[in-house]
């Protein structure tokens, strides 16, 4: 499944650190993928992706997508951000559930108050550096 896109016309604020683990994770962003690490031995995924199991600590981990669909379980809008974001403010950030299980933090893009338990889909931000990922409101679905 891709991931919807949005053009953003500036550099991301606070770019994530790429690792040559990371890396697959932004790359696959950047061309509409959302996937994460499942964990060969007890099964569970995480998110962030990660080398390693962060249940069962074993480093037998593969790379799974994720369909980016999920409910919005928390929101706030940030009024009081640190300098890096000031020229953001006011944003929304939240926490989703997806429905493959894992529970995510993410900036989530509605201009009014969006209601909790609504459809999301994670879509691509694409800045002129590179990619971040948002929530916003399922398109097809009624508010
Ligand atoms: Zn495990």
């Amino acid at each position: 499944m891709t991931l919807a896109m949005q053009p953003i016309d500036r550099v991301r604020a606070f770019p994530p650190r790429l690792t040559e683990f990371t890396q697959r994770f932004w790359q696959g962003l950047g061309n509409g993928r959302f996937e994460t690490t499942r964990c060969e031995e007890c099964g569970r995924l995480s998110f962030p992706p990660k080398p390693f199991c962060p249940h069962c600590w074993s480093a037998r981990i593969v790379w799974t997508p994720l369909r980016g669909r999920g409910k919005l379980y928390s929101q706030t809008m940030v009024h009081a951000a640190p300098a890096i974001f000031e020229h953001e403010i006011p944003y929304r950030v939240g926490i989703v559930d997806l429905d493959e299980g894992l529970r995510i933090a993410t900036r989530v893009l509605a201009t009014v108050e969006p209601k909790l338990d609504m459809a999301v889909e994670i879509i691509v931000l694409n800045y002129r550096d590179g990619p971040l990922f948002a929530a916003r409101r399922c398109p097809e679905l009624p508010a």
